[in-house]
């Protein structure tokens, strides 16, 4: 029922927007979700049909935030874009990607990376403890759940790590309708006692949303790994820079030596769900499987299990934040300063609404906007799409690390102060990290307030301010 909500929203994306053959295209795979089921063989079918649930769920999540309903920004978001002069880089090709201004979601594909280094089992990363790599993964069907679906809840598996919630205070609460704000008012209403970061930005004490130390840049890239991300990694290698890796566990089985390759030049991985859908719309079960899976492919392909987990679209409330700490996932969101958020919009260029040169410039004022804060901050970006690839290869990174004043680019635990082992359930000797059983962070709405001003406390006293001033200018809701 949700996918036909979300299909819908997608076609009336499709009819508005100027970009019509390439939002038709992936409305079209969006239906066709419905009534198939994916394999690994189709490979570049099942990322595109995941860049359509991302772009409708995205444009529905963001856009709806202030919105009334969820026809009304899906016009407002899919209007047609407008030509603007470019903004900070000149638009010149560099490392190897387009002029800027090509970098657009009708651009010829390039060529697509294989993993380029190949680790034998019993390979050791260079952390401490680090265990080696187990026998390489071999997929098998009926071992793992549909690619891009939600997975079943009724498995063995499942029901085994449906057990990690026991003694756990999990709010009970009902899922939202469609994980944006403007598609269930009720929830919305309720977003402060929720703790829903979708409707206003709240957070819990446990969530990482921003790095502690001024001008500290906190990298990610999100929806790997996908056909683009060798060329990614090959960039972040010459420059000696890590980022964090949060990874769909359908594009894992797809590509694990892409996984290994990351997790062996020592990136952090994160996890990012199953089948990228809104957590928030999910029951208690369905969440557990969505964990669940993504962190037993992680596992069995790395062999460890990740300490940390990001709600696609940045949806999560209570609810979801008490159900991952029970699994020993602590939440990492992105920053949200002075009324927006640090989300490059990289994604909206991959869809077609927004320029690259656009995009530039929201870029550029998110690296203005930084160096205003006391704090880093943590930044949005992709792996998954050869524009977005592009744009963090030959523009956003080397824009950030040529800035004045300069930033340090870190992984996010790093820029936590958070040991590569600790990033693992097999390596940390952080005996309060991974998150605990501990239900005081979740639960009763006394526990929900205290969930926010907790995550205020990591801001300056001035930034609560200007948070609180967002809100009341947008009726409860921090626009993007
Ligand atoms: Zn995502």
């Amino acid at each position: 029922m949700k996918l036909e909500a979300l299909a819908a929203l997608f076609s009336l994306l499709a009819a508005a927007n100027a970009h019509e053959g390439v939002f038709g295209r992936h409305a079209a795979i969006a239906q066709k979700r419905q009534d198939t089921t994916s394999s690994v063989s189709s490979a570049s079918s099942s990322v595109s049909s995941s860049l359509a649930s991302s772009q409708t769920s995205q444009a529905s999540t963001t856009s709806s935030q202030g919105a009334t309903s969820a026809v009304s920004s899906a016009s407002a978001t899919s209007a047609p874009v407008a030509p603007s002069a470019p903004a900070g880089p000149p638009a010149t090709g560099a490392n190897g990607v387009p002029p800027l201004s090509q970098i657009t979601s009708g651009m010829p594909a390039g060529t697509t990376y294989a993993a380029s280094e190949t680790f034998p089992a019993g390979s050791t990363p260079s952390f401490s403890g680090a265990p080696p790599l187990p026998t390489p993964f071999v997929f098998s069907p009926g071992n793992w759940p549909a690619q891009d679906k939600i997975p079943p809840t009724d498995s063995p598996e499942v029901q085994e790590w449906i057990k990690e919630l026991d003694g756990v205070n999990i709010p009970d609460f009902a899922p939202t309708v469609d994980g944006s704000c403007g598609g269930d008012p009720a929830a919305a209403a309720q977003a402060e006692q929720r703790g829903w970061w979708t409707c206003g930005g709240w957070t819990g004490p446990e969530d990482i949303t921003m790095c502690p130390e001024k001008l500290t840049w906190g990298i990610s890239f999100d929806d790997g790994p996908g056909p683009y991300t060798q060329k990614l990694l090959d960039y972040l290698d010459t420059k000696n820079q890590q980022a964090t890796f949060f990874v769909v566990g359908s594009r894992c089985i797809e590509r694990p030596q892409l996984l290994i390759e990351e997790h062996m030049a020592g990136h952090e991985i994160s996890v990012h769900t199953w089948s990228h859908h809104a957590l928030t719309t999910m029951t208690n079960e369905e969440i557990v499987a969505e964990l669940g899976w993504t962190r037993k492919i992680i596992k069995e392909v790395l062999g460890v299990t990740p300490t940390t987990m990001r709600a696609p679209f940045g949806d999560i409330d209570n609810r979801v934040r008490a159900i991952s700490l029970a699994m020993g996932l602590r939440p990492i969101q992105w920053t949200r300063f002075n009324g927006f958020a640090y989300d490059t919009n990289d994604w909206k260029v991959a869809a077609g609404t927004v320029s690259p040169t656009d995009q530039m410039a929201t870029f550029n004022s998110i690296l203005g906007n930084a160096t205003l804060m006391d704090n880093g901050f943590i930044v949005l970006e992709h792996d998954l799409y050869e524009q977005t690839v592009d744009l963090a290869v030959g523009y956003t990174l080397d824009a950030a690390r040529t800035h004045n004043p300069p930033f340090k680019l870190q992984r996010i635990g790093e820029c936590m102060n958070i040991p590569l082992t600790d990033m693992y359930l097999e390596t940390t000797t952080n005996t309060t990290f991974p998150a605990h059983r501990d239900t005081n962070t979740s639960g009763d709405p006394n526990g929900a307030a205290n969930q926010s001003s907790g995550a205020r406390s990591l801001t300056s006293p001035a930034v609560s301010v200007i948070i609180a001033a967002g809100m009341a200018v947008v009726g409860g809701s921090l626009l993007l």
